[in-house]
C-alpha cells in the first residue's frame, strides 16, 4: 500500500518524493520549492515535500468544486454506503497507516495505531450520515403550511492540520465534510506529510469520486492560497495559537466559515485525598505519551496540600522505567520528538526553569538515547511558580512542571487564569469536589480520574479561550453543523379558488 511513495522515490536517493494529489490522481508539485521531512528516530531526511503554488492551489480547488454539485446530489444512501467501505479499508490497512506516522512523526507504533482507531471512531460517526442530516417538520405550522427543516452541505471546505495527529485530525475532519456532501482540500503539516497521500490513494479504492478529496503540501503560500480564494467556502483548522488566531482572522475576512482549534497547556490538579500511585501513573502517561507532543498532553500537575512530596516522589521513580528510543522497536514506549529545533527548544525548557527557581528533579538531556534522533528523555521541574516561562509557555514536549498550591480554590484559579483553555482533568476521591471542579473550571474538555478527556466521537472536541478561534468545536455534533447550513421551507399548497393578493406581512394565526 506504500507504492503510491514507493513510485515516487526518485532514482538513485533514499529521499522520496512527496507530492500533491488533485482530482483523483499524484500530481508532480512544479512549483520549484519543497521542503525536507525526517525520521526523527535517526535524523536522516527520507522524503523531500513539495510545496503548492498559488496556482497549484488553485488547480485543487477548481477540482473540489467541480465534484462538488454532483457529489452533493449523491444519495445518502449511497454516501453512507462508501463511508461504511471507507471504514472498513482503513481498518484493513490501519498497520501501513500507522508504520507511515511512526516513521515521520515519531510516535511509537501502538501510539500510532491508537491514532488512528480514534481517527476510525469518528468516520464510523460519519456513517450514520443519513440519521444525522434529519431535519424537523411542523405540520399545519399555520393553516394549511408546514414548515420543515433542512441542513446542506457549505461546498468547498479546506483542511489544515498539525504535525502531532497526521492521520487522526484529518479524519476528524474529512469524514464528516464529506459525508454531509462537501468536497475537501487538505493541507497536511509539511514536517510529516506521507500519511495524507496513503489516506488520498485509500480514498480512491473506497470509490470517493474523483476531486471530492485532494491534497495540497506546502507551507505558508498554500495556506494564504486556500484562505484567500473565493471559491474555498470553510476552513477548519487545527495547529498552534498564533496560527489559529493568524487562520481564524484572514479566513473570516475573506467571508469563510472558519473553525481555528489551537494550542493548549493542561493541567492536572491532583488533590490530598487521591490515590497517589494512580495519579503518578496518569501524570506519566499523559505527560509523556507521544512525547508529549499532543495537545490533550498533561503539561502542568497541580498539586494541593501536603500530598505533593509522594506525588513528585512517585511520578520521579517511574521516570527511568519509560523505555524511549525508535518507535518501531519491541518494547518502546516514547519516541523523539518531530524535529531538532524543536528538540532544542523543548531541552531550553529545562535551563529557563532551573534559572528562574524550578528544581529540575530529571533532565532528560542527561539519558536520552545516543545517535542522531531528535530524542529527549522524561524531565520533571518541580516548583514551578504562575509567572515562569515554563509554566507560561506551551512546551509540546516531554517536560512536565509541578506546581504546589494550598487549597482547592488556589488550584482552579490557576487554571481558570492560565490563557488556554483546552483540557484539564481532576484527581481526586470526592465526588462532590469533582463536580464542582466540572461546574467551575474554565477549559471544554475535563477529566475526572480521567488525564486525557478526548471526547468520544458522539460528542465534540475542542477548548476555550486560547485554544479555540472561532465558536464550533470539531467533529460530533458540532462537527455536522459546522459542515452544513441550515435551510427552512415554509410550504403551502393552495386551493387556486382561495388565492388572493395580500399586501399584508405574513400572519401565522
Ligand atoms: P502549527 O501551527 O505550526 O502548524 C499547523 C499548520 O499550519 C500546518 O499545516 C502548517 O503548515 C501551517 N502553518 C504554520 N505556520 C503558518 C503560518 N505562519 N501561516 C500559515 N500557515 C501556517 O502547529 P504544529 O506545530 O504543526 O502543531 C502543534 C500545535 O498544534 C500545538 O500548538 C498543539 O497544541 C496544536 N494542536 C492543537 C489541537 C487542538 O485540537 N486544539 C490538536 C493538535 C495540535
Amino acid at each position: 500500500m506504500t507504492e503510491v511513495l514507493e513510485a515516487q522515490t526518485e532514482r538513485g536517493s533514499d529521499v522520496t518524493r512527496i507530492s500533491h494529489w488533485i482530482g483523483g490522481r499524484s500530481v508532480a508539485g512544479e512549483s520549484g520549492r519543497s521542503g525536507p521531512v525526517f525520521n526523527p528516530a535517526t535524523g536522516q531526511q527520507t522524503g523531500a515535500v513539495d510545496f503548492a503554488s498559488i496556482e497549484e492551489v488553485d488547480r485543487a480547488v477548481k477540482a473540489a468544486r467541480e465534484a462538488f454539485p454532483g457529489w452533493r446530489a449523491t444519495s445518502l444512501s449511497k454516501r453512507s454506503e462508501l463511508l461504511f467501505r471507507m471504514r472498513e479499508t482503513f481498518h484493513q490497512h490501519r498497520e501501513d497507516l500507522a508504520r507511515i506516522l511512526t516513521a515521520e512523526h515519531g510516535k511509537v507504533l501502538s501510539d500510532a495505531l491508537g491514532e488512528v482507531a480514534r481517527g476510525l471512531e469518528v468516520i464510523e460517526y460519519a456513517c450514520g450520515v443519513p440519521t444525522l442530516l434529519k431535519g424537523e417538520y411542523s405540520e399545519q405550522a399555520s393553516t394549511g403550511i408546514d414548515v420543515y427543516s433542512i441542513r446542506q452541505p457549505v461546498g468547498v471546505v479546506a483542511g489544515i492540520t498539525p504535525f502531532n495527529f497526521p492521520a487522526m485530525v484529518p479524519m476528524w475532519m474529512f469524514a464528516p465534510a464529506i459525508a454531509c456532501g462537501n468536497t475537501f482540500i487538505l493541507k497536511p503539516s509539511e514536517k510529516d506529510p506521507s500519511a495524507s497521500l496513503l489516506i488520498a490513494k485509500l480514498l480512491h479504492e473506497v470509490g470517493i469520486p474523483d476531486g471530492v478529496f485532494n491534497v495540497v503540501h506546502g507551507d505558508k503560500v498554500a495556506v494564504d492560497g486556500l484562505l484567500d480564494h473565493p471559491d474555498v467556502d470553510a476552513v477548519s483548522f487545527v495547529g498552534s495559537t498564533p496560527v489559529a488566531k493568524y487562520i481564524y482572522e484572514r479566513g473570516t475576512k475573506a467571508g469563510k466559515r472558519v473553525q481555528a482549534l489551537a494550542g493548549a497547556k493542561n493541567h492536572m490538579v491532583v488533590l490530598p485525598d487521591a490515590d497517589v500511585d494512580q495519579a503518578a501513573d496518569a501524570a506519566v502517561s499523559a505527560g509523556y505519551g507521544s512525547a508529549g507532543e499532543r495537545c490533550m498532553a498533561i503539561s502542568v500537575v497541580v498539586v494541593v496540600g501536603d500530598v505533593a512530596d509522594r506525588l513528585v516522589g512517585a511520578i520521579q521513580e517511574r521516570l527511568p522505567k519509560v523505555k524511549v528510543g525508535n518507535g518501531l522497536d519491541e518494547g518502546v514506549e516514547m519516541g523523539p520528538l518531530i524535529t531538532r529545533e524543536h528538540r532544542d527548544r523543548v531541552a531550553s525548557f529545562i535551563d529557563k526553569g532551573r534559572e528562574a527557581g524550578a528544581t529540575v528533579v530529571a533532565d532528560g538531556r542527561e539519558s536520552a538515547p545516543d545517535g542522531e534522533g531528535f530524542f529527549l528523555n522524561p524531565s520533571l521541574l518541580d516548583n514551578v511558580k504562575p509567572d515562569m516561562d515554563v509554566y507560561l509557555e506551551e512546551i509540546f514536549g516531554p517536560v512536565l512542571g509541578v506546581v504546589r498550591v494550598d487549597t482547592y480554590d488556589e488550584a482552579v484559579r490557576l487554571v481558570n487564569e492560565n490563557s488556554y483553555g483546552n483540557g484539564t482533568a481532576i484527581f481526586t476521591r470526592d465526588g462532590g469536589v469533582a463536580r464542582q471542579f466540572q461546574f467551575d473550571v474554565q477549559a471544554g474538555m475535563v477529566g475526572i480520574n480521567v488525564p486525557i478527556p478526548v471526547p468520544v466521537a458522539y460528542y465534540s472536541f475542542g477548548g476555550w479561550k486560547d485554544s479555540l478561534f472561532g465558536s464550533s468545536h470539531i467533529y460530533g455534533p458540532e462537527g455536522i453543523s459546522f459542515y452544513t447550513r441550515g435551510k427552512v421551507v415554509t410550504s403551502r399548497w393552495p386551493d387556486p379558488a382561495t388565492s388572493k393578493v395580500d399586501l399584508g406581512f405574513p400572519q401565522t394565526r
